[in-house]
C-alpha cells in the first residue's frame, strides 16, 4: 500500500522538478546603436523558441520567449533613445514566458535570430523597410559588424630593450610589429567599431606574462599577438600563425624558443613540464576557438597579400608553447607576419603599403572568425 502511494508522489515531485529545470534562464539584455540599426542582445543559457508581434499607440514590437524564466538580477528597462528605439523592457509575462518589449517609432523592419556560444537572442531593428540583415557579409553595402566581440587586445611583441629579431639591414621587429599593431587598431575601431586595448602602444618593454594579464583583467574577447619571424636560413620566408599547444615540431619549437627568449633545450624542458597541465590550459585558452581564429587570420593574410605581392608563402597554422599566450582566458593567437631575416621581406616590412595590407588582412581574418563562429542561426524571424 505504502509503496503505491509514494511512487505517484515521487513522480509528481520529479515531474515538477524537471519542468522547472527545462526553463531557460534569461540573464538580461543589452543594446548597441549602429548607423542604420539598433541591436538588442538577450542573454540566454540555451536556445529558445520565440514569437513576435506588433502593438500600436505607442508603436512597439514585442517578443515572447517560450519556456523562460527571467533572472532576478536582470535589468528590466533601458532607455535607448537612439532615433530608432526609445526604450527596451523585459518582464516575466506569465509562468513560462518572458516578454521583451521594444518601443520604437513607426514601420521599422527587424531581424531576430538565435546565436550560439554563448546562447543569445539578437534583434536588429532598422529605421527603414526591407533592410538587409547586418550580419550578411556577402552584401557589400552592409557595414562590417563584429557582432558580440567587442574588446580586442592587440599585443605588438617585444619593445624597449628587447628589439626582437633584427634584419640584415637593421630593421627591428619591435618597430614593425608596433606599426602593424597600430594600423590594425585603427581599422578595428574605425571600420568594425571594436574596442581595442593595446598591451603597448609605444616603444616600451612589457614582460610576457603581463600582456595576457592585461587581456584577462579587461575581460577581452580576443588576444592578438603580432610578431615578425627570423631564421638563420636567409631564403626562409612566409607567414605563419600560432596558437598554444604542445608540439613535437622542432621548427615550431625554435620559433617559440626565440619568442620566449629561451634556448631550444630549455624550450624542450619547459614543454615537458607544462604537458601535465595541458588539459587545463587548453580549456582556459579556448583551444578550439584559438585554432579557428588562427586559421581565419592565416587564410586572410595569405589571400590578401597574394593579391598584391609575389612569392607569398603560406607556412600554415601551427602550435607551440608561447609564454605570451599561456594564461590567456580568451581565444588567443600569435601571428608571424613575415621574416625580417629575408632580404625581400625585410624590404617589404619597411614599407607602409605592405604593413597596411597586413593590418587589413588581420582585421578581416578576425571578422571572418567571428562571423563563422557566431552565425549558427537556429531560427530567424523577419518582420516589417
Ligand atoms: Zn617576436
Amino acid at each position: 500500500m505504502k509503496k503505491a502511494l509514494i511512487l505517484p508522489l515521487l513522480l509528481l515531485v520529479f515531474a515538477s522538478y524537471s519542468e522547472a529545470s527545462r526553463l531557460s534562464s534569461v540573464n538580461g539584455f543589452r543594446t548597441k546603436s549602429y548607423k542604420n540599426h539598433s541591436r538588442i542582445i538577450v542573454e540566454l543559457d540555451r536556445s529558445v523558441e520565440f514569437t513576435n508581434n506588433r502593438l500600436s499607440k505607442p508603436d512597439r514590437l514585442y517578443f515572447d520567449l517560450k519556456n523562460c524564466m527571467l533572472q532576478k538580477k536582470a535589468v528590466r528597462l533601458m532607455q535607448v533613445d537612439d532615433g530608432i528605439l526609445k526604450t527596451v523592457r523585459v518582464a516575466q509575462f506569465d509562468k513560462n514566458t518572458v516578454r521583451l518589449v521594444l518601443e520604437s517609432g513607426k514601420t521599422k523592419s527587424f531581424y531576430a535570430f538565435i546565436l550560439e556560444n554563448p546562447y543569445r537572442l539578437v534583434i536588429d531593428v532598422y529605421d527603414q523597410r526591407n533592410a538587409e540583415p547586418a550580419y550578411n557579409q556577402r552584401n557589400e553595402n552592409i557595414v562590417p559588424d563584429l557582432g558580440e566581440i567587442k574588446k580586442i587586445v592587440i599585443d605588438p611583441g617585444h619593445g624597449g630593450d628587447d628589439p626582437g629579431a633584427i634584419g640584415p639591414n637593421g630593421i627591428q621587429e619591435k618597430d614593425i610589429v608596433l606599426s602593424v599593431g597600430k594600423k590594425l587598431g585603427d581599422i578595428l575601431t574605425a571600420k568594425y567599431e571594436a574596442e581595442v586595448i593595446f598591451t603597448r602602444n609605444k616603444d616600451i618593454f612589457i614582460p610576457l606574462n603581463e600582456r595576457t594579464e592585461t587581456a584577462n583583467s579587461k575581460k577581452a574577447d580576443l588576444f592578438i599577438s603580432i610578431h615578425a619571424n627570423a631564421s638563420p636560413k636567409k631564403d626562409t620566408r612566409g607567414i605563419e600563425t600560432y596558437f598554444l599547444n604542445w608540439t613535437d615540431d622542432k621548427e615550431a619549437m625554435k620559433v617559440a624558443a626565440r619568442e620566449n627568449k629561451i634556448s631550444f633545450k630549455k624550450m624542450e624542458k619547459v614543454q615537458g613540464d607544462l604537458q601535465m597541465i595541458l588539459q587545463d590550459l587548453k580549456r582556459k585558452n579556448k583551444n578550439e576557438e584559438s585554432m579557428k581564429l588562427a586559421s581565419s587570420i592565416q587564410n586572410a593574410m595569405v589571400s590578401t597579400l597574394k593579391e598584391n605581392y609575389s612569392k607569398i608563402q603560406d607556412l600554415g597554422v601551427k602550435y607551440a608553447w608561447f609564454y605570451v599566450l599561456i594564461g590567456a582566458e580568451m581565444p588567443s593567437i600569435l601571428v608571424e607576419i613575415s621574416f625580417v631575416s629575408n632580404n625581400e621581406e625585410e624590404k617589404r616590412l619597411a614599407e607602409d603599403a605592405y604593413k597596411d595590407k597586413i593590418a587589413e588582412a588581420i582585421a578581416s581574418g578576425i571578422n571572418s572568425y567571428i562571423t563563422q563562429s557566431t552565425l549558427i542561426v537556429k531560427k530567424m524571424n523577419k518582420g516589417i
